[in-house]
């Protein structure tokens, strides 16, 4: 079933995201903390509860890595936050970009990024909240994410072994991956996330450049069988960054959105 992250709809509040979502059939919506902080967790949850729709995620928590101690603190600090907002609002999980800093060691990083998993990890299991290890493409491993393949995050989750510690996979950061279908079926009880979009080449922006699926080079229904194939049952996500249309209209992309999804995704 189809989910639409807010960021893809960035220019709408969370009300009208919610109203027209709801209004265009869709059933799922993953939000984002930007899109929730006017509303907050428990207004939230009554406007996706007015509008008949299921929360798939909060985005995002993560970025763990920081200089010094007190920014490493604040980052655990601000996942508890998440972690209680997505219990609030309904969400089954936090999805985290894992962070990285630049000149930061990435093996220092990787380290801080398990150790700030492990630091919430028995908030996030009494919360019933999962916390979604989303790696990144490697182009961001400077200073959004040390974690930039599934097989790295598979091995996060088992040597946490927790049921509160998942994967997010979006199909935009891990399609190049040579291991990609090896590790999409090893990845199989850890994947709770599936998120779409395509790869448009050449990329003009290596964050708000992402198209809608068909429009790029990802092979999206073939991993998506793949991930079906390796046991996850959830649903399917459409998270799209684009200052092109993010500058057009809403409602035509959200049409063409449902559209693409019929056309290319299932
Ligand atoms: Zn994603």
């Amino acid at each position: 079933m189809l989910s639409i992250h807010t960021m893809t709809t960035k220019p709408w509040s969370l009300e009208q995201a919610c109203a027209k979502y709801a209004k265009a059939g869709i059933q799922g919506i993953t939000v984002w903390r930007q899109h929730l902080a006017p509303y907050g967790a428990a207004k939230g949850r009554e406007l996706l509860k007015a509008n008949g729709l299921t929360c798939t995620a909060l985005c995002r928590g993560g970025f763990f890595p920081a200089i010094d101690q007190t920014g490493r603190d604040k980052a655990i600090e601000d996942n508890r936050v998440a972690i209680r907002d997505a219990h609030d609002l309904g969400a089954p999980m936090v999805v985290l970009v894992c962070g990285a800093i630049p000149g930061l060691p990435l093996s220092e990083a990787r380290k801080m990024v398990e150790d700030g998993i492990r630091a919430v990890e028995p908030e996030a299991r009494a919360a019933g909240v999962k916390l979604a290890i989303e790696p990144l493409h490697p182009m961001y491993a400077a200073d959004r994410s040390c974690i930039t393949t599934l097989g790295e995050s598979r091995r996060l989750c088992e040597r946490i072994n927790s049921p509160a510690v998942g994967i997010a996979l979006d199909v935009f950061h891990v399609w190049w991956d040579p291991e990609l279908e090896s590790e999409i079926a090893k990845c199989g009880k850890w994947t709770c996330g599936f998120h779409l979009c395509d790869w448009r080449a050449p990329l003009r922006d290596m964050l708000n450049d992402r198209s809608v699926m068909g429009d790029g080079c990802i092979p999206v229904r073939r991993l998506r069988e793949l991930v079906r194939q390796a046991g996850f049952q959830g649903w399917d996500e459409v998270e799209i960054f684009s200052d092109e249309l993010w500058a057009g209209d809403q409602d035509v992309l959200v049409t063409r959105i449902q559209k693409a999804y019929a056309q290319h995704c299932v």
